[in-house]
């Protein structure tokens, strides 16, 4: 199991890594950190920029250091920062230069590789490996990858192992496919080296844009680690989320299924946006885990039918809109509210405190009232309260053989589980495993009250519980209550945290990098214009990346990229097929638009 317990909160015990005056893992506090997108070669506005970034809190800041001029550079930014009584522990971000690698390896205190860019490059294109060639590509590796560590060694440099689904080697890919095994393999030949070498000095990440692989792939990393005596730290985080709150979520949903299980040593939070903006998101995160160790007991749980490494959504019998073959529903709850009712209103039907809900895409699917106020004339939406007999509100204290029995009996019957444990996503969990058990199929909706004044932190708190819930396949609907912030829709919260889940799409899925030192246009600016314009395709995944250098290959399984491709220039792919090269940025969402069309992916 990926970690030793289900039911009792505690951290994965882990390496200490030293980076520079901050060291990581063991009992240390989870580390936040960011990466800096100006070009790491203007010593002036680098250092600026890293000091803007620990200055809202971050304990490291890393820069892409593509070639041996960046390598060098990253010298002068240290020199620079020392200058300015900074002494911030710098990471290189090294991509397919090996060189790179080795001089950066000399001047920061940590370097990143990529074990899919970390090859030979002779055998690329080779396009089936047999037994021979995938060995001697393996001996290469390690040949050209002890010269790094021995000069980590002697720098007292540490190393990430950063592994990225949309880059995995041709090897791997020929092997185990783009999976979270492959993955999990990719990292592991270069863990196995470290461990021969006795070089304990390495942290290692999955990361994907795809909550789920992500998850599935850290959790599988850590089983295997574990089965071979490893205990290299974990940097954690969802790459390419784009930006907003949007990004917030999607953050949150696969960083926190992952902390709620004690997994994680480091996070970065990518944000198409400034990197300081980082910072604060990755605190309400790492302090939403915070108090749990002293949570209350759980009681254990037979977990034979836990799928935590592939997604298994829990079948259910329908009942109305909720189970069975039914899209995962979202519920408002308004019970804590004292509606007035309005039969005028076109759509929905009800006004609240003076803000009108609007029947639209994002309406919710039920609405949860304390009273019967609102009735069968508000058309389209379930009703549920506390007077309606199918609906039982229950927290884990409620779950016996009898109510087992009885729901077997009463299939109509829906479940609204609650928790007021701090471990909440555990108790949920287990009352999910309670239910597989004993065969119970009633649907059921997951309900969350927080009484947050701050909309970020909320957002990212319901996002770190529901998310972790929906990626194991648990809930056929969800419920988030806030009283304190009345004037936000939590609706809207919900249907984002379904689709960051990847349960329920309701609108296009954005991937966008957070930009670095290769980007030559301006992203964030270019990404609101694509979503101003495409975000209604429901249907469609757009990638939004800012170098042809390793977007291409990052940016997944998007249908569409929009590719930064040189000064002024973009390139736009269809499923990864290069279509449109280096068209005029002033026009090129025009031409991104215009290809969708051609494609017949385009509704109004
Ligand atoms: S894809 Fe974006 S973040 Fe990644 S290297 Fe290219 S520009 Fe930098």
């Amino acid at each position: 199991m990926f970690c030793k317990s289900l039911t009792k909160y505690a951290r994965r015990a882990t390496n200490v890594v030293n980076i520079g005056n901050i060291p990581l893992g063991g009992d240390n506090p989870i580390r936040i950190q960011s990466m800096i997108n100006v070009a790491t070669t203007d010593i002036d506005a680098a250092a600026a920029q890293c000091k803007k970034i620990v200055n809202a809190g971050a304990d490291y800041v890393r820069a892409t250091t593509q070639g041996v001029s960046e390598a060098n550079a990253m010298k002068l930014i240290k020199l620079k920062l020392e200058e300015q009584n900074a002494n911030i522990p710098l990471i290189a971000d090294v991509h397919f230069n090996r060189d790179a690698a080795k001089i950066a390896a000399q001047n920061v205190e940590k370097v990143r590789i990529n074990p899919g860019n970390f090859i030979n490059k002779q055998t690329v294109g080779n396009k089936i490996f047999n037994t021979d060639e995938y060995n001697a590509e393996l001996q290469y590796l390690r040949s050209e990858f002890v010269l790094l560590i021995d000069i980590c060694k002697q720098h007292k440099t540490a190393l990430r192992i950063g592994v990225n689904h949309g880059s995995l080697s041709e090897r791997i890919m020929n092997r185990y496919g783009d999976t979270p095994e492959g993955m999990v393999e990719s990292a592991m030949e270069f863990l196995r080296i470290c461990k021969d070498e006795n070089f304990n000095d390495v942290v290692v990440s999955m990361k994907s844009s795809n909550t789920r692989v992500m998850v599935y792939a850290y959790r599988l990393l850590v089983e295997k680690m574990t089965g071979e005596k490893m205990n290299f730290p974990l940097h954690i985080g969802v790459t390419e989320t784009g930006d907003g709150f949007d990004a917030r979520i999607k953050s949150a949903v696969g960083a926190g299924a992952l902390l709620a299980d004690g997994l994680g040593d480091t996070i970065r939070v990518s944000l198409t946006e400034a990197p300081e903006n980082e910072i604060p998101v990755a605190k309400i995160i790492v302090n939403h885990f915070k108090e749990r160790t002293n949570h209350k007991v759980i009681p254990d749980i037979d977990a034979k039918k836990y799928c935590p490494y592939t997604y298994n959504q829990r079948k259910t019998k329908a009942s109305g809109i909720f189970g069975g073959k039914n899209q995962i529903a979202t519920v408002a709850d308004l019970s804590h509210i004292n509606p007035v009712y309005d039969k005028d209103f076109e759509g929905l039907g009800f006004i609240k405190q003076g803000r009108i809900w609007k029947k639209t895409s994002k309406s919710p699917d039920a609405v949860y009232t304390g009273s019967s106020l609102f009735d069968s004339e508000t058309e389209g939406i379930t009703i549920l309260s506390d007077e309606n007999e199918n609906l039982v509100r229950c927290n884990i204290s409620c779950f016996n053989s009898d109510l087992f029995g009885w729901l077997k009996k009463n299939p109509q019957n829906i479940l609204m589980l609650e928790s007021d444990n701090t471990n909440a996503v555990a108790e949920l969990r287990a009352c999910f495993l309670m239910l597989e058990n004993a065969n119970v199929k009633n649907p059921v909706i997951i309900h969350r009250r927080y009484d947050d004044t701050d909309i970020e932190s909320l957002q990212i708190k319901a996002a770190c519980d529901f998310g972790a819930l929906l990626i194991d396949g648990f809930g056929d609907a969800i419920c988030l209550q806030n009283p304190e912030t009345a004037d936000t829709n939590p609706v809207q919260i919900c249907f984002s945290i379904l689709q960051a889940a990847r349960v329920r799409f309701s609108s296009a899925e954005f991937i966008a990098c957070p930009s670095c030192g290769r980007t030559l246009f301006d992203i964030q600016t270019t990404l609101s214009e694509i979503k101003n314009q495409t975000s209604h395709l429901k249907h469609l995944k757009i990638a939004v990346m800012g170098c042809i250098v390793n977007g291409t290959g990052e940016m997944a399984d998007a249908d569409y990229g929009y590719v930064g491709a040189g000064a002024g220039k973009i390139s736009l792919y269809k499923n990864k097929i290069l279509v449109k090269r280096n068209v005029l940025q002033h026009n090129a969402v025009n031409e991104l638009v215009a290809l969708i069309k051609e494609n017949g992916d385009w509704v109004d």
